[in-house]
């Protein structure tokens, strides 16, 4: 029988329920269960694809090519799986297609309702993922704020799903948030109780309430909690903000809550856990290391999330270089207008992540070519490896006006081109080159010194790629192309011959990096950026 762990969210968003629900899967992980986890997106959007990286963060791509939340960054990476495109679904989904059953006439002429129809679709894709994955325990986490009106046909599926499932099979994680009142130094329930009350109005009682808090959270306030959320003491979790992410599995263990979990679903669990290896990794993070600061060249600098898994990606490499990163956020657009070099001249690396759009391209391709000519590391990421593609023909091969169709259509020296697949498509939404593929390693090159591989497999999110027409060009000036398809045909990697470390890859090695696995390219960039430091 498959077990069902329920994560709400209450009296804010961003309380970091994604980071919770994927921290209590690793509690279960490590007791030798097998876990899943879906992420259920209130919004009408299909997929967050089209989205603009300002409102939803990043787009986090699976195996499969799935476009999805940045939430299953935080479950592949704290539970080190990889999940498919069953683990994310939108209401957009949903709605889209029960609509395109009703006009197939599958309904019958019947009149189409959220209850049953959306509510039954919802809970049909939970037991598919059930099915599929195989898991003994499902972690579901509904996206935003119990009391929202989007949220509400979710909650109420869930409602129908704990009576077909059994009170037995399921669990209701409520996370939330006490504020604190600097006037009179204490934490606040009322807004925790208010929320619980709206999700009991909706027919679920909550099993366990995880109280986030900026401040230490006393016996007090957890008492108070249980008494008026009627949930019992020891499931009234106290977490309190850490500045190390990776501790949150820990902090959650030390308060009981994989044990109560295994006894309150009646889990099987064949082991013990092992923290040994968690514990180091947060020691050493908290362990005082050379500085090394690391520009990342981007459009949505003011929104981190944006970057999500790049900072992820870049810690881990970092912590396994014993070097602490500090990323110098430079907004693109601003080196245009002579700002923000300071922050590239004071960078041991240069990291040019991926991106769409024109604003601030020719901003990176100059943050490219000063790491060309200062012999400054440098990792391109996807757009970052076409930019400094460009960068290489405009200003090693003289070809000034070179650049990339998706910016100038009649470029003479069209660089970076549309794949020939993508030409006829006119449809914005989950047409690019999405999900993983293999790239086969040139030997003798930085890239196979980094994999120590012939050949692997990474995840990618585009529409254009190197036009073949000037790879010969390319390689007589000093680039090599030391990651292609097997087939030979598509550029997957590109890198300059006489640099320490000048690197771009047609894909997103970011979303494969794990804290215990760093991604060996972010290895070989951050381990050239520690010697361009000196460290
Ligand atoms: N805009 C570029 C393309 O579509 C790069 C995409 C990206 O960086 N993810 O090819």
């Amino acid at each position: 029988m498959t077990k069902y762990l329920i994560f709400t969210g209450g009296v804010v968003s961003s309380v970091g329920k994604g980071v919770t629900a994927a921290a209590t899967g690793l509690l279960l992980k490590e007791r030798g269960l097998r876990v899943t986890a879906q992420k259920l997106d209130p919004y009408i959007n299909v997929d967050p694809g089209t989205m603009s990286p300002y409102q939803h963060g990043e787009v986090f791509v699976l195996d499969d090519g799935a476009e999805t939340d940045l939430d299953l960054g935080h479950y592949e990476r704290f539970i080190d799986i990889r999940l498919t495109r069953l683990s994310n679904f939108t209401s957009g989904q949903v709605y889209a297609e029960i609509i395109q059953k009703e006009r197939r006439g599958d309904f019958l002429g019947g009149t189409i309702q959220v209850i049953p129809h959306i509510t039954n679709e919802i809970k049909r894709r939970i037991r598919l993922l059930a099915r599929e994955s195989g898991a003994e325990v499902v972690i579901v986490e509904v996206g935003g704020t119990v009391g929202d009106i989007e949220s509400q046909p979710f909650l109420e599926a869930l409602r129908q799903f704990r009576n077909e499932v059994g009170r037995e099979n399921i669990f209701f994680v409520h996370v939330t948030w006490l504020p604190y009142i600097g006037a009179t130094g204490e934490l606040k329930t009322k807004p925790t109780q208010h929320s619980v009350t709206a999700l009991r109005s909706i027919g679920i009682s909550p099993n366990m309430i995880i109280a986030r808090s900026d401040y230490p959270i006393e016996d007090r306030i957890r008492e108070k909690i249980a008494l008026f959320c009627d949930v019992e003491k020891q499931a009234v979790i106290p977490m309190v903000t850490t500045d190390v992410l990776y501790e949150v599995p820990l902090l959650l263990e030390t308060h009981g809550v994989g044990d109560y979990l295994v006894k309150r679903l009646g889990l099987n669990a064949p082991q013990k856990p092992d923290w040994g290896a968690w514990r180091e990794l947060v020691r050493r993070v908290r362990q005082p290391k050379p500085i090394l600061p690391i520009a990342l060249v981007g459009k949505y600098v003011e929104l981190h999330d944006a970057y999500m898994s790049v900072r992820e990606a870049l810690k881990h490499a970092a912590l396994a270089n014993d070097v602490e990163i500090k990323i110098l956020w430079v907004h693109s657009a601003e080196l245009e207008k002579g700002k923000g070099w300071d922050q590239i001249e004071q960078a041991h690396g240069i990291l040019v992540p991926g991106g769409f759009g024109s604003r601030g391209i020719e901003g990176k391709i100059m943050a490219a070519r000063y790491a060309r000519e200062h012999r400054v590391p440098y990792l391109g990421l996807c757009l970052g490896m076409q930019l400094m593609c460009i960068e290489f023909a405009r200003h090693v091969l003289g070809w000034e006006e070179a650049h990339s169709t998706e910016f100038e259509r009649s470029t003479p020296y069209p660089i970076i081109d549309l794949m020939l697949e993508q030409r006829s498509i006119t449809d914005l939404g989950g047409t690019m080159r999405l999900g993983l593929y293999p790239c086969v390693i040139q030997p003798g090159t930085k890239a196979a010194a980094c994999y120590q591989a012939s050949q692997v497999e990474e995840r990618h999110r585009h529409r254009f790629e190197f036009n073949n027409t000037y790879r010969t060009a390319f390689e007589q000036a000093g680039m090599v192309f030391s990651g292609l398809s097997p087939d030979g045909k598509l550029v997957e990697i590109a890198e300059i011959v006489d640099h320490p470390f000048m690197l771009g890859s047609q894909f997103h090695p970011e979303f494969l990096s794990r804290p215990m696995h760093p991604h060996p390219l972010f290895m070989g960039f951050v381990g050239a950026a520690k010697e361009h430091a000196g460290i």
